[in-house]
């Protein structure tokens, strides 16, 4: 099964208007369009329809939003709605990173619905799951991910699940230069594919994405992407210089 390759840069509450403008341009300058990667930028809101301007000629080059809250509208003070994410180009939607689901406590059961509503819009959710320091060394990694995955995904079909991405992303590795090895990655990137295959069925299962993401850079990606079950990543801080974004992209 050819699955689709995604990069996706997350670049969280790090860019202002002017430098997600700068950085935008520098990548627009040397990217050539690899049509087997998909590349996916998710800037800051404020940001999202003037790096659209800038990206809409580029056609592997697609817009992403780091969040979302699960309503088309109403009084919901300093929230953004799928709605307004496809108004300004959004096609993804990154779901339960772990900084959302730490600081700002959100649950399996809230996340599953913002993964409904997301594909209600027509948004791809790249939907995040993975364990904390703790947990994996209290061996319950794979238990955790399970109910990530088991609470944040219930009640879809088949076809639902075909339009969500899954980024494993083991908290220990975020923002820390902590990488998981090729070979823990993989090991998780494989039982999250079989879950997903209890979950719908074998054929869905072998057909999703999986993104892998911790302090992903140009020096370690091509490792991570030689494994079987690996099939992009979620890059964080490597993604906010141009250079080391498509060392990654040109991996
Ligand atoms: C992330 O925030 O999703 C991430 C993977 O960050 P970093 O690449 O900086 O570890």
């Amino acid at each position: 099964m050819v699955r689709k390759v995604i990069i996706a840069g997350n670049w969280k509450m790090f860019t202002d208007l002017d430098e997600a403008t700068q950085l935008v341009k520098g990548l627009k300058a040397s990217y050539a369009n690899k049509n087997d990667v998909e590349v996916v930028i998710c800037p800051p809101f404020i940001s999202l329809a003037t790096v659209r301007e800038l990206i809409k000629t580029s056609s592997n080059l697609l817009l992403g939003a780091q969040n979302m809250y699960p309503e088309e509208k109403g009084a919901f003070t300093g929230e953004t709605s799928p709605m307004m994410l496809k108004s300004v180009g959004c096609r993804y939607v990154i779901v339960g990173h772990s900084e959302r689901r730490e600081y700002f406590k959100e649950s399996n059961a809230f996340l599953n619905k913002k993964v409904k509503v997301a594909l209600d819009y027509q948004l791809i959710p790249i939907y995040c799951v993975g364990e904390t320091l703790t947990e994996r060394e209290s061996d319950k990694t794979f238990a955790v991910i399970k109910t990530q995955l088991v609470e944040g995904l219930a009640g879809f079909s088949a076809e639902q699940l075909k339009k969500i991405v899954i980024a494993y992303e083991p908290v220990w590795a975020i923002g820390t230069g902590k990488t998981a090895s090729p070979e823990q990655a993989e090991a998780v990137h494989a039982f999250i594919r079989k879950e997903l295959s209890d979950l719908s069925d074998a054929k869905t299962a072998d057909s999703l994405s999986i993104l892998y993401g911790g302090s992903v850079k140009p020096e370690n990606v091509t490792e991570l992407m030689g494994k079987e079950n690996i099939d992009g990543a979620l890059v964080g801080g490597a993604s906010l210089k141009a250079d080391s974004f498509l060392g990654i992209i040109n991996y």
